[in-house]
């Protein structure tokens, strides 16, 4: 299969590249670009201000100046030239559940394979320090071997989580939804050296609530979470309501 690899750890990333071996190793054809600094938390932007310049650094692997979302279309369209049949986002350090995949630039990119109608993955380790990289990335491989045929032609968006722990002691794959961040974010207010104020957004790891079927509470219990997402982000109860009110009038 010919695969796009991501991340947005920057191409340094040990889960980036053990992932990348492994695929390699099962005799993918894996194209590497991935940002050449860490993109965490850097969402779904795209630079439209300034050029993106790619510097090759073998014949498989790429760096680029910008986010996840630019690698993935630099990717495909500077790079590949074509469309892969599949882009893998990963392995990030740390979780993306529930909410935190808005956050995320993991998840963003294989958003933007989704509106390319390019099936992807994305795909995150509990454990940032020492996760079980090596187990999480042939459990990748054999998920694609499965699920690599039903996804084909399909916009489909599937985001895995690994919990803690080693591959030997998960649990199978449990297919969920998205679950809850406990929302506990902390503003630590402090002072610079010169005196001024300056604020650091999040505290201590968040807690998560979600009923079985979400990917915190799978996590939770040692599983394997595999999430499908989409983008379909319009409310549709809350659309049906506001049809039924009056908005005449408002425009002028
Ligand atoms: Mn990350």
């Amino acid at each position: 299969m010919k695969i796009l690899l991501t991340n947005d750890d920057g191409i340094l990333a040990p889960g980036l590249r053990i992932l990348g071996e492994v695929l390699r190793g099962a005799g993918h054809r894996v194209t590497t670009v991935a940002p050449d600094r860490e993109q965490s938390a850097s969402s779904h932007s795209i630079t439209l201000d300034r050029p993106l310049r790619i510097r090759q650094l073998d014949e498989f692997r790429f760096t680029v100046d910008g986010t996840p979302t630019d690698c993935v279309l630099v990717g495909c369209h500077g790079v590949l030239r074509e469309d892969p049949d599949l882009v893998v986002s990963g392995l990030n350090h740390g979780s993306n559940m529930g909410e935190d995949v808005t956050y995320s630039g993991t998840v963003a990119a294989a958003f933007e394979a989704h509106i390319l109608g390019i099936p992807s993955l994305a795909v995150s380790v509990r454990d940032r320090e020492k996760g079980d990289y090596e187990g999480a990335a042939r459990v990748v491989n054999r998920l694609i071997d499965r699920l690599g045929e039903w996804a084909r032609g399909r916009r489909a968006l599937l985001n895995v989580n690994f919990p803690v722990g080693p591959a030997s002691e998960w649990g199978e794959p449990r297919v969920t939804r998205l679950g809850s961040r406990a929302y506990s974010d902390e503003i630590i207010e402090k002072e610079d050296p010169r005196g001024k104020k300056y604020y650091w957004i999040g505290g201590a790891e968040p807690t998560w609530v979600g009923p079985e079927d979400t990917d915190c509470a799978v996590i939770h219990a040692g599983g394997i979470s595999v999430t499908p997402l989409h983008l379909a982000l319009t409310d549709e109860g809350a659309l049906a309501e506001l049809e039924a009110l009056d908005l005449t009038g408002v425009a002028t």
